[in-house]
């Protein structure tokens, strides 16, 4: 085993670490910040509130356990989760209020009572969501489509024969306005197309079996918020011999005649023949290889969308609100169309609420709770942003003090903002994106770069900038990839 370099403490990152102890490399992770987790990161605000600063849904858990699986520990005694039941509250524009059960039969009968719609209409939606899932999923998220392999197996070859009937050409809205009789319905089910930073209205029907991995496979609660899942894995890669080195961004992926030989910091130049970057590939291209050509139709892909979050601390608890909130709005094609099209904020955008201190005590004061309050917009191309910020804080306010009957602005006793610009900064991600490139399009999963490099030898590449894709179970899958690449 060769000594590799990972650039980035991201959430794949630090997986890929752990998997390449395993395997027996010595590993050295360069990190540009002061700590691990790149968007998974945590802050606290004055007064006592803890926050998870990035990811706030969890699922496919077993992706996590299976790191400590794979290095020989009982995942158990580093990281801990539980089933959320109920995943959701809902609140429409028309005031009707929905609880999403974790069991699939209770939703169903909960949208019939509150909405009017026969159950089976949503459990046949959600069966079909499940049979998408696992007739592709196995091939698309979990393995490299850039190998000529990967097209030999009979399990890939039944997944492309699968594809025309799971809806290429038409988009995942036009899915559910066919599925479902009431359009409180078609809006819940297009907002998993936001899971990667999509738009229901130009995302292909394929992306239809998202609500599976919520509803089917379930929706999880780490213990001690989402930051402990970074958290964890960087105690287990510590104990496999991992060496974190913090504040010392990567400048230069060095090379030689078609082959990586190491990394340039500012503390100096470091020999490696196998290097594995954590850092969105654009700027990977951009700012590490500048002398490289880069493959310029992949890195020009449109981006996925980014967000706009305000954590608050709140001076009273809402019995009403769970760990997910949906504050929906009125008119969803405008929201959509004002972060693809026009590359702005709706006036009236749907608002995500994600509140932790119910499940983890100390996350807030007692009789208090933080709210991580986050909206959909644009990645940042130039934007103005503390104008907007100003306008959607406005917006947001009146849209929650209303569904809950309270003046919320009254009740903030701590603030921060992250918006576009801010976690392009921290991150590095292109334009703030949180996904790398969006899923708008029927070739999209083909077109994100793949996990290796085809010009230099050595040079591979993880994180949800790359194949499969964003969000944390694909980062998991991507490192999966990267270390057996590397492996053969
Ligand atoms: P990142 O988290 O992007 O980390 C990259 C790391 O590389 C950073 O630490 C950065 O400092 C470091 N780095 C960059 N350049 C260099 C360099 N040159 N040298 C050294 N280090 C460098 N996902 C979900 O699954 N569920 C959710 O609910 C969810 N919600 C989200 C909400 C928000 C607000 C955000 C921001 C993201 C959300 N996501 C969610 C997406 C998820 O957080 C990301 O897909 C995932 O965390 C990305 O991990 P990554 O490994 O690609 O790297």
């Amino acid at each position: 085993p060769q000594p590799a370099a990972i650039i980035g403490a991201g959430i794949a990152g630090i997986a890929t670490a752990v998997r390449l102890a395993v395997q027996g490399h010595r590993v050295t992770v360069f990190e540009a910040q002061e700590s691990f987790g790149g968007k998974m990161h945590q802050l606290e605000l004055p007064g006592g509130y803890r926050f998870d600063g990035g990811p706030s849904l969890f699922t496919l858990p077993h992706l996590v356990d299976e790191l400590f699986q794979l290095a020989g520990r009982n995942p158990h005694d580093y990281f801990r989760y539980q089933r959320l039941d109920p995943i959701t509250q809902y609140f429409f524009a028309d005031g009707t209020r929905l609880t999403a059960w974790a069991d699939e039969e209770q939703f169903a009968r909960e949208v019939e009572e509150k909405l009017r719609v026969p159950a089976a209409e949503v459990l046949r939606f959600l069966r079909r969501s499940g049979r998408a899932y696992e007739a592709t999923a196995g091939t698309f998220l979990q393995k490299s489509l850039h190998k000529a392999g990967t097209y030999l197996s009979p399990e890939v070859l039944k997944a492309l024969a699968a594809l025309p009937q799971l809806g290429l050409t038409s988009t995942m809205h036009q899915r559910h306005a066919a599925a479902f009789s009431d359009p409180r319905l078609v809006q819940l089910f297009d907002r998993f197309a936001t899971y990667n930073g999509s738009d229901p209205y130009q995302a292909p029907a394929t992306l239809s079996m998202i609500p599976h991995l919520e509803h089917g496979l379930g929706a999880f609660y780490p213990e001690g918020g989402i930051y402990a899942i970074a958290q964890s894995l960087v105690r287990l890669a510590e104990e496999l011999g991992v060496e974190f080195r913090y504040q010392e961004p990567v400048l230069e992926i060095l090379t030689n005649k078609g082959a990586v030989t190491g990394v340039r910091t500012p503390k100096g130049d470091y020999e490696f023949s196998v290097v594995v970057s954590n850092m969105d590939v654009v700027p990977t291209y951009r700012r590490l290889l500048p002398r490289q050509p880069a493959p310029e139709r992949t890195l020009g892909q449109p981006r996925s969308s980014s967000a706009l979050i305000f954590y608050w601390g709140i001076a009273q608890r809402f019995p009403e609100l769970g760990v997910h909130n949906i504050f929906f709005s009125q008119d969803y094609k405008r929201e959509f169309d004002a972060i693809f099209r026009d590359k702005t904020i709706s006036p009236d955008p749907t608002v995500y609420v994600n509140i932790t201190a119910g499940h983890t005590p100390t996350d807030a004061p007692a009789g208090h709770e933080n709210w991580f309050v986050m909206i959909n917009v644009p990645h940042h191309e130039g934007q103005n942003w503390p104008e907007l910020i100003a306008q959607t804080r406005q917006a947001v306010l009146r849209r929650v003090s209303q569904a809950l009957g309270a003046d919320v602005a009254s009740l903030i006793r701590a603030e921060q903002v992250w918006d576009p610009p801010g976690i392009e900064a921290r991150t590095s991600s292109f334009g703030g994106a949180l996904y790398g490139s969006s899923s708008n399009n029927t070739l999209a999963a083909f077109l994100r770069h793949p996990n290796f490099s085809g010009q230099l030898a050595g040079l591979y590449f993880c994180g949800g900038s790359v194949h499969p894709g964003g969000g944390i179970p694909l980062c998991l899958l991507s490192a999966r990839i990267v270390s057996s690449l590397i492996k053969n």
